[in-house]
């Protein structure tokens, strides 16, 4: 993230997911790659015209997104924290393993979390 670059802890403020652009916190949501992510796994629950654009900002969506009402609310939340998680776990895992996962991976894993996320009580239909 650009704050570790700021503070020194790291020479690359690059989003490392697409090499475009220095990466911030609103990055997560405007980054290419991260769109096309958060479009597929949001497809998912049939979410998928909640993907951020290109100018979205993290507060702001989720803020948009939190507006549903009823049960699929606390989904939704959850659905967030997910999807954020994988793509944290996406980049770190091209930072320090190095390894460049296919999409379809990607996404079969956050089939799998969706799945462990539900049987543990997590995520709700
Ligand atoms: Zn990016």
């Amino acid at each position: 993230m650009a704050w570790l670059h700021d503070e020194g802890l790291s020479e690359d403020a690059t989003c490392p997911l697409c090499n475009q652009e220095l990466e911030t916190i609103d990055h997560l949501l405007q980054c290419p790659f991260s769109r096309s992510l958060w479009f597929d796994a949001l497809s998912i629950f049939g979410w998928g015209f909640w993907t951020p654009s290109p100018l979205a900002t993290l507060k702001c969506w989720w803020t948009d997104f939190l507006s549903i009402r009823g049960p699929a609310r606390k989904k939704a939340s959850s659905v967030v924290l997910l999807i954020l998680r994988e793509i944290w776990l996406e980049r770190n895992c091209l930072i320090f393993r190095n390894i460049d996962r296919p999409r379809h991976i990607i996404l079969d894993g956050i089939r799998l979390e969706v799945a462990r996320w539900k049987e543990v009580g997590l995520l709700r239909d």
